[in-house]
């Protein structure tokens, strides 16, 4: 059964090209992986005003708009529950709901890889719900209750959650069997065993008097192996010495 994405969104031009493009965009047209479907939810055609009723000033005071709790239920409900043929009064055993925001859960590669274990694999059982946030956020009782997990990407603030909400699905979907063309190389990448990766080189094996570390065309493969893991070392140390620091 083909699974299900939606993405609750003032913008929904934003996930055209995820849809469309590279290793993702494959897996949403079914040629990659388990068969997935990425459906946008307009977030304005759930509000009484269009665009302009998502939002209201904030209770108290202080700068910016905050997005309607109302809007968001009626979005889902509308947009998602019953378009998605989910149960209305269990929903919840059904999809999960994913806000991100800076209070979130720090995504990285382990929230990400755990992420793609319970969602995007071929036993995971339930599909996902993104809100997008924007201006200064949504009100705190839609969150409280609809939302089930809340993830930040980094420690700045964006102007919204669509570019949030793309990270997570473009990182998560390559820990999902067989997304990547060699399910290994997921696992050869960046922050695996918390290094990075070691320098990459490819033809010509000469470039503006560069030549290429003589062991990666000795064909000593043992050799090559032990310098891969020394560059790995001397890449993270260089880099991002933090990560040495951190548990396996
Ligand atoms: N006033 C909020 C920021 C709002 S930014 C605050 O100070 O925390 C608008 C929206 O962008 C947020 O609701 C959230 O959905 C998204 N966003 C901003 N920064 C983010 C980050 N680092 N990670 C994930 N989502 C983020």
């Amino acid at each position: 059964m083909t699974r299900r994405i939606w993405v609750i969104t003032m913008f929904p031009d934003f996930f055209k090209p995820l849809k469309e493009v590279g290793v993702v965009g494959q897996v949403f047209q079914g040629m990659r992986g388990e068969k997935f479907e990425l459906n946008t939810v307009f977030l304005s055609d759930y509000s009484k005003k269009g665009f302009k009723g998502v939002d209201e000033s904030p209770y108290g005071g202080g700068p910016g708009m905050v997005m309607r709790a109302d809007v968001l239920k009626n979005a889902l409900v509308e947009g998602v529950i019953k378009p998605g043929n989910y149960d209305e009064d269990n929903f919840k055993e059904e999809f999960s709901v994913i806000f991100t925001a800076p209070r979130g859960v720090v995504w990285n590669s382990s929230s990400c890889k755990k992420f793609a274990n319970t969602y995007l694999q071929k036993d995971s059982k339930k599909d996902l719900v993104f809100i997008c946030g924007r201006y200064e956020g949504v009100d705190e009782r839609f969150l409280s209750r609809y939302v089930d997990e809340v993830y930040c990407i980094g420690d700045f603030v964006l102007s919204g959650g669509e570019i949030a909400v793309m990270a997570i699905i473009d990182s998560s979907f390559r820990f999902s069997e067989g997304v990547l063309g060699n399910d290994q190389s997921a696992l050869c990448d960046s922050f695996e065993y918390n290094l990075l990766e070691h320098p990459q080189y490819t033809r010509p094996s000469e470039f503006e008097g560069m030549k290429v570390p003589p062991v990666l065309i000795s064909g000593n493969h043992k050799k090559i192996e032990i310098w891969k893991e020394e560059m790995q070392v001397e890449m993270t140390t260089k880099w991002r010495a933090d990560l040495l620091d951190k548990e396996k």
